[in-house]
């Protein structure tokens, strides 16, 4: 086991994608600390985490918060001593098209999305910092390299995390932190639930693989980038998308 002793948070840790990470890198040994505005869901995380034998802590946070982040954060210290990896994986969606858009769901998702994301860095950098070693990957998406119409917000934010994630990085990389991010193309999820079947069938014409991706295709390669085997790795982004992309 890869993980053995270390300790995770993961952000948005009670289903989809986030709830694929933490019980792949609790596979691999480590302590969780799973995260997300929702109690249920992310407690039955971290019920399964302990049943794999693991040591595991749900804590109701709003991310675009920042004293939730920091309270999040120092219970995670106060529970286990450290932080060795940090998942920025909590996100939202409000599409529209620009016209139609409301300053609210502009407003939304830059704060949960981007502002999350950078409470969350900004939070563990510092025990991070004394440890001399630490893993942040941040999930962005491939639309904020793309863009994608009626999703402004969305892909503006996921942009402002390939640019945050690559300022860190800079930042961090001589205090033994390795910042990246990985840029999931369509992943089946609750998020991508409600794409209409005729736009389902229109994307999968673009992936040359020929499926969507499943919420453990993005977990492995967090895997890999939270493991020794990607010491020399920072500052990039990872893309998973079936060749969506290239
Ligand atoms: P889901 O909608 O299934 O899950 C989103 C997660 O984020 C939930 O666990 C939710 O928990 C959490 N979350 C949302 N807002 C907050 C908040 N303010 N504070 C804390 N947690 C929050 O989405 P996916 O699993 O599909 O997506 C996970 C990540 O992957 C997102 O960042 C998304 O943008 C990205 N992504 C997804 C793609 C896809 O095709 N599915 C493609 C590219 C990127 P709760 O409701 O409990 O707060």
């Amino acid at each position: 086991m890869k993980l053995e002793g270390r300790v995770a948070i993961v952000t948005g840790g009670g289903r989809g994608i986030g709830r694929s990470i933490a019980l792949t890198l609790a596979e691999e040994g480590a302590d969780l600390v799973v995260v997300g505005r929702n109690p249920e869901s992310i407690s039955e995380t971290a019920e399964e985490i302990r049943s794999i034998g693991r040591r595991s802590l749900f804590i109701k946070t709003d991310v675009s918060i920042a004293s939730d982040v920091n309270s999040m954060v120092e219970k995670c210290i106060g529970e286990f001593g450290k932080v060795d990896i940090l998942i920025n994986n909590a996100g939202i969606t409000r599409d529209s098209l620009l016209v139609r858009m409301k300053e609210e769901d502009w407003d939304l998702v830059l704060r949960i999305n981007l502002t999350g994301t950078f409470n969350c860095m900004k939070a563990v950098t510092k025990y991070m910092m004394k440890q001399r070693r630490g893993r942040i990957v941040n999930i962005t998406s491939i639309v904020g390299v793309t863009g994608n119409a009626g999703q402004a917000n969305y892909a503006s934010s996921k942009a402002g995390i390939i640019g945050l994630t690559k300022s860190i990085a800079k930042e961090l990389a001589s205090r033994g932190i390795n910042v990246n991010a990985i840029a999931p193309g369509f992943i089946d999820t609750d998020m991508t639930i409600s794409i209409p079947e005729k736009t389902r069938e229109e994307l999968l014409r673009q992936i040359p693989m020929g499926r969507l991706g499943i919420s453990k295709d993005i977990a492995s390669c967090i895997n890999f980038l939270v493991s020794d085997d990607s010491d020399y790795i920072t500052g990039q982004v990872i893309h998973v998308n079936g060749g969506m992309l290239m």
